[in-house]
């Protein structure tokens, strides 16, 4: 029941009428019996600042960041993570006395069913497709994990480089960057394979990043990552089921990054379960 004592949090960005962060969160709360409540907050990027100083003034706890503000909201923010900063975005914002403070729990979510694998990455070869905003996460993910080295593979080359330029040295030592031509060459060393592309997402579900005869060249061993969520399973990780290859698909990093968020503004553990379950829920009702 929502009364006068209720805190809130909520998901700003534009739009978010589509996001399933509200039905995840509010599941999570109702499961706990904490007194709040999480809501969508439509923000146009010309209100950023304004919004930020409203979400002050009636008390917000905290909030996740969405597309289009994950870079925006940055200088707005009194202090970073050094892992927002590697990634140079922010998803979740809380509340320190009268300052906001930003994180990237995208990280944490990415790696989850990764360490759940419970293995060793050290001698790991990643290839990851796309050099976008989440491409900047699974980076900093692949890194953290210890990973030897990290393609990233892009169809802008300027951007690529830019890409590369924007990694600390201890990043970019084990980063090279390239194109989709010379993919032939990096398949057969890759260990695990992420698609940080749109590319197969709904309503394109018979899109692939990659044919099934691109992926032949895989190893036995190798895992495809998809960070899509919706189809399930996309066609990237049909064909990669058709070699017998060991799949994950976007679920499990997007419970992970708003179970990491919730615990933040929460100080408790949260029920991941219940959240995984809304989720999954609400994505088989489209
Ligand atoms: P983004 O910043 O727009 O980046 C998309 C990347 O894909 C860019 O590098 C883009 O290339 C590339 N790309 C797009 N269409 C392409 C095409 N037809 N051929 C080749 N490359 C193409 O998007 P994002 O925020 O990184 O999100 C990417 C995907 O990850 C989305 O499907 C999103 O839903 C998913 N995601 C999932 C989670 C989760 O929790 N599971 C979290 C974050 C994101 P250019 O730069 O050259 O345009």
């Amino acid at each position: 029941m929502i009364t006068g004592k209720t805190k809130l949090l909520g998901v700003i960005g534009h739009p978010v009428e589509h996001s399933l962060s509200p039905v995840m969160h509010n599941a999570a709360i109702a499961h706990l019996g904490v007194d709040y409540v999480y809501l969508p907050l439509p923000v146009n990027s010309h209100n950023l600042a304004t919004a930020l100083t409203g979400f002050a003034a009636i008390g917000l706890q905290g909030f996740n960041v969405t597309i289009p503000h994950k870079q925006a909201i940055i200088p707005l923010l009194s202090e970073t993570t050094a892992i927002a900063h590697a990634v140079g975005a922010v998803n979740t914002v809380w509340r320190h006395g009268a300052l906001w403070c930003g994180t990237n729990t995208d990280v944490e979510g990415f790696l989850a069913p990764l360490h759940a694998l419970n293995r060793h990455w050290s001698d790991s070869i990643v290839t990851v497709l796309g050099n976008g905003g989440a491409a900047r996460a699974v980076v900093a993910a692949c890194a953290e994990l210890g990973c030897a080295q990290i393609y990233v593979v892009g169809r802008n080359l300027e951007k690529l480089q830019q890409f590369h330029a924007s990694w600390n040295y201890c990043v970019a030592t084990k980063l090279q960057v390239a194109s989709w031509e010379e993919l032939p060459q990096i398949m057969p060393q890759t260990s695990l394979l992420i698609n940080t592309t749109p590319i197969g997402m709904y309503p394109h579900p018979d899109a692939s990043p990659l044919t099934l005869d691109a992926m032949i060249q895989l190893p036995a061993a190798a895992i495809a990552y998809d960070l899509i969520y919706t189809p399930r399973p996309t066609q990237f990780l049909q064909h990669a089921e058709k070699l017998g290859l060991f799949t994950i698909d976007g679920v499990e990093m997007l419970v992970h990054q708003g179970a990491a968020a919730l615990k933040i503004w929460l100080q408790q553990p949260v029920p991941i379960e219940v959240m995984r379950q809304a989720l999954q829920q609400q994505l088989k009702q489209g």
